[in-house]
């Protein structure tokens, strides 16, 4: 069962499916957002509502079949984890990098370096701040 409609009442139908890529249609033609099922945390459905037509064409439509690929949290609302990936360049070698965060500066190359670094100057400061003690 991958894909569902039936009726709910008065001529507004149900749609279910399991498949992400239907979800654009089924917005396109009108229908609102009604449920979220995830088992585990994953979005595994949606399910939609609206004029029965509608609802009937949108179940007709052709698309490739693609799990979703989000998360829910323990509301049944589902929520974004990582935002698009941010185009930068490497703070130290200047790669192409493509940031899942904002805060990230580093390529996978220079990352574990420029975090030695990191501890390398922040210990130092606090050498000679705390642990100066000779007199
Ligand atoms: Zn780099």
């Amino acid at each position: 069962m991958v894909t569902q409609c039936w009726e709910l009442a008065g001529g507004t139908w149900a749609l279910y499916t399991e498949n992400a890529n239907l979800e654009a249609a089924a917005l396109q033609a009108g229908l609102r957002p009604m449920a979220v099922y995830s088992k585990h945390g994953r979005v595994k459905a949606k399910q939609f509502c609206g004029e029965a037509e509608a609802v009937k064409a949108v179940a007709k439509v052709q698309v490739p079949f693609a799990p979703f690929n989000s998360y829910a949290n323990e509301f049944g609302e589902e929520v974004k984890l990582a935002g698009p990936k941010v185009k930068k360049a490497c703070a130290a070698c200047g790669r192409a990098l493509e940031a899942s965060t904002n805060r990230q500066e580093y390529c996978d190359r220079c990352r574990a370096r420029a975090r030695k670094q990191a501890v390398r100057e922040r210990v130092a400061r606090y050498r000679q701040r705390c642990r100066d003690v000779t007199l």
